[in-house]
């Protein structure tokens, strides 16, 4: 690529989608977010629009294009990164016969929960790297066989929003190794379509997309798309892989062993491995991002999302006061936070708020404090639980390790990365020395990385390191280290216990909602 190209990278996610204008250094020229509602049908549906979808995808390229002034022979390609788990059917004429259901939708949580109890749920996870559950679009598509028969079995097509916005481009139904992978119905090992899978679900592999490489390059896009987008026809769309996979190369973590780590409003452990592998207790998953490359990791619900949940519930008079001074009131709650020592003093917290996915995979689970005495105050329990999050993440990181071996470099990011403390408590947690990349949209520069290398514009996706500056470096306090270490323990133990209580005070909430 010369220094007059770009290349854009596209991240459709689960709120919006960004389009980010990259220059060869990886520098951001420009970038378009727009965004898009969540529907809720019914209690715990969650789908979208993807009429909207597309024209949310359209206007981001056309407004980054326009920001970054770009002409249309300076766009040397364009690269994808989709949200993982997304299902949507559609007729012999290619019209939606759903919306495009996503990963959080939970209706197919009884489907999801008895195969995951069965043999066959633990085989068909270890031959396809994806954890049972209702975020796939195996228990989706079992639930449709059970309650929407004849829509299931009007269905020409199964794909995922990403095929339906190629389909709308080019006219085929092609799916990336990557986002396969990630539905359930993808072999690890012979990089196909499961046969015995698929005749579990009464499905055909012509009902699914052709399997590509995420190299893979369409060009020759719909003459009315790529004018009003303001691409050539022929600039290469290189297909990209999910989000999830993305993200490594974003933050730099290419190499095997490197971890990611991140914690947004959710969060989630990816290292990348050289061989795909999978868990013997079902902890993990494995997806594919290049045909030499898997990343193993666990999500966890319970991310910064318990932070906000604090300030919002219990922080009114925190705002108050972060309003007076004019800072963030989550800098005001941290500040508190570090007030007390670590361990806040021997106030536990399971933060399983909004149940839990690795390593448990409960969706029962529920947050408790543990320990409570007079002594404990305010402070003691927004430490509590910055130190439960941490100690969730610690607990992906660790069955993520019995998988693939010990974690080399340890890159975070996400909302949490913004407070120094919160990083140092991780750092401390983990015992090992943390890096923060200075990264923005990771993912979209994920994609765009992925491009130029399908390009051969750069020989491999780790040169990407040397788009990022490092801006800081934890090492691990060895006392609290040694403190953490000692309540861990105990944190396992408590989840153990109370995992049989967990479904009844779940049940019993649920009348309430
Ligand atoms: P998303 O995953 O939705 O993109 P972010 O990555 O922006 O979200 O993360 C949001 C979370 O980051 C918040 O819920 C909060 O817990 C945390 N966060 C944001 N700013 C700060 C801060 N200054 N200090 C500590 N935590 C923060």
């Amino acid at each position: 690529m010369n220094s007059n190209q770009v290349v854009i990278g596209v991240d459709i996610g689960t709120t919006s989608t960004k389009a980010v204008i990259f220059e060869e250094d990886g520098r951001i020229r420009a970038m378009h977010a727009v965004e898009y509602p969540m529907l809720h049908p019914q209690p715990g549906w969650a789908e979208q629009d993807p009429h909207v979808l597309f024209s949310a995808v359209m206007q981001s390229i056309q407004g980054a294009i326009y920001k970054g002034g770009v002409s249309s022979e300076q766009v040397k390609a364009v690269g994808l990164s989709v949200a993982m788990h997304s299902l949507m059917l559609v007729d012999d004429h290619h019209r939606p016969l759903t919306n495009c259901i996503i990963w959080t939708d939970n209706r197919s949580n009884k489907q999801a929960e008895q195969l995951r109890a069965s043999e066959k749920g633990m085989d068909i996870y270890k031959k396809t790297g994806t954890p049972i559950h209702p975020m796939s679009p195996l228990a989706k598509l079992m639930w449709f066989k059970e309650h929407m028969p004849h829509v299931f079995e009007r269905t020409h097509k199964f794909i995922s929003i990403k095929e339906y916005v190629l389909y709308q481009w080019f006219q085929q139904y092609v799916v990336d190794y990557s986002i396969a992978s990630a539905t359930g119905l993808f072999s690890l090992q012979t990089f196909d379509w499961d046969e015995e899978i698929l005749q579990f679900l009464h499905i055909d592999r012509q009902q699914l997309s052709q399997l590509v490489p995420t190299t893979y390059t369409l060009q020759g896009m719909d003459k009315k798309w790529a004018e009003q987008l303001g691409i050539s026809r022929n600039t290469p769309v290189v297909i990209g892989a999910s989000d999830g996979v993305l993200a490594n190369v974003g933050v730099g973590a290419v190499l095997p062993h490197e971890a990611a780590i991140t914690i947004g409003t959710s969060g989630a452990v990816r290292t990348i491995s050289s061989v795909p592998k999978t868990d013997e207790r079902g902890r993990t998953f494995c997806y594919v991002l290049t045909e030499n490359e898997w990343v193993v990791g666990g999500p966890t619900n319970n991310g910064g999302i318990l932070l906000r949940w604090l300030r919002d519930e219990f922080g009114a008079q925190e705002k108050e006061v972060a309003k007076r001074l004019g800072i963030d009131p989550y800098d005001l709650l941290t500040q508190y936070a570090a007030r007390v020592p670590a361990g806040a003093e021997g106030l536990l917290f399971l933060p399983f708020l909004s149940g839990e996915r690795a390593p448990y995979w409960d969706a029962h689970a529920r947050g408790t404090f543990f320990g409570i005495s007079l002594q404990h105050k305010r402070e003691h329990f927004i430490r509590a639980v910055m130190e439960g999050v941490c100690m969730s993440v610690f607990s992906v990181a660790l069955a993520v390790r019995d998988v693939i071996g010990p974690l080399s470099e340890i890159r975070v990011s996400g909302g949490f990365a913004k407070s120094p403390f919160w990083r140092q408590m991780l750092c401390d947690m983990m015992g090992k020395e943390l890096l923060v990349p200075e990264t923005h949209e990771a993912s979209a520069l994920g994609a765009a990385a992925l491009a130029l290398y399908a390009q051969g514009d750069i020989s491999s996706l780790q040169e990407v390191k040397s788009w990022l500056r490092i801006s800081s470096r934890h090492e691990p306090n060895e006392q609290h280290t040694a403190t953490y270490a000692e309540l861990f323990d105990l944190y396992t133990r408590l989840y153990m216990k109370l995992k049989d209580e967990f479904p009844i005070i779940s049940s019993f909430q649920r009348k309430y909602v």
